[in-house]
């Protein structure tokens, strides 16, 4: 798992550990660089002479280099480096915190709430609300806060008296009861079960060697 980084480590200069490759992939890791992330998908690419723009996705750079010979240039491999190895965000992605735990993880470009691995079940995961202690069933993760969304009956998730303890920043879970699905042969059908909203921190995951042993269908 590379979702844990700290991006302090990128904004000072540094060199990545050296794999013995020579030419411009060696000169990418050996040479001191701080790559940044900027707003429109490109990167900054800060070296002791001077500072690039790197555009991972059209595969250009604005050194002399890249610009008079068309090479694909060591700041060009540094950037592909350090997103493949989990110092930057990739495209797409920015830095961000988990909403539950506040460590680092890299989320999509967009102002939503968001949760680490360890605390964004899977949609079809068995969890458990802390509240009630009732099983329910995660039909979708979704990156709405707590204290936006609204449930059908127009009342904000967070704004219920049973939420009062968990945060309204946490992204909405919707689930359903596992008690209401009518289960045959080992197969449990959630199809046309209400779906409720939950703040993400109040459903507790359930480990693996409690969940039911059940085929889950109409998720
Ligand atoms: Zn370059
Ligand atoms: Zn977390």
């Amino acid at each position: 798992m590379t979702h844990s980084v700290h991006t302090s480590a990128s904004t000072a200069r540094h060199t990545l550990p050296d794999d013995g490759l020579t030419g411009r992939a060696g000169r990418a890791r050996r040479e001191p660089m701080a790559v940044r992330a900027l707003r429109d998908d490109t990167y900054l690419v800060d070296t002791e002479h001077d500072s690039y723009v790197v555009d991972l996705d059209g595969r250009s750079c604005t050194c002399p280099d890249y610009r008079l010979r068309g090479a694909r240039c060591k700041h060009l491999r540094r950037v592909a480096m350090e997103v493949n190895e989990g110092l930057v965000p990739p495209p797409g992605k920015r830095d961000g915190v988990c909403a539950v735990c506040g460590e680092s993880v890299f989320v999509p470009v967009d102002r939503g709430s968001y949760l680490c691995p360890a605390h964004s079940p899977e949609r079809g995961e068995f969890v458990r609300d802390r509240e009630t202690r009732s099983l329910l069933l995660v039909t979708r993760v979704t990156s709405e806060r707590a204290d936006e969304r609204e449930t059908e009956d127009g009342t904000v998730v967070a704004d219920y008296g049973s939420n009062a303890e968990y945060g309204g920043h946490e992204p909405v879970i919707e689930a359903v009861y596992v008690g209401r699905a009518v289960t045959e042969n080992g197969r449990m059908n959630v199809a046309g079960l209400r779906r409720y909203s939950f703040p993400a921190s109040r459903l507790a995951r359930v480990p693996a060697a409690l969940r039911p042993n059940l085929a889950v269908v109409g998720v």
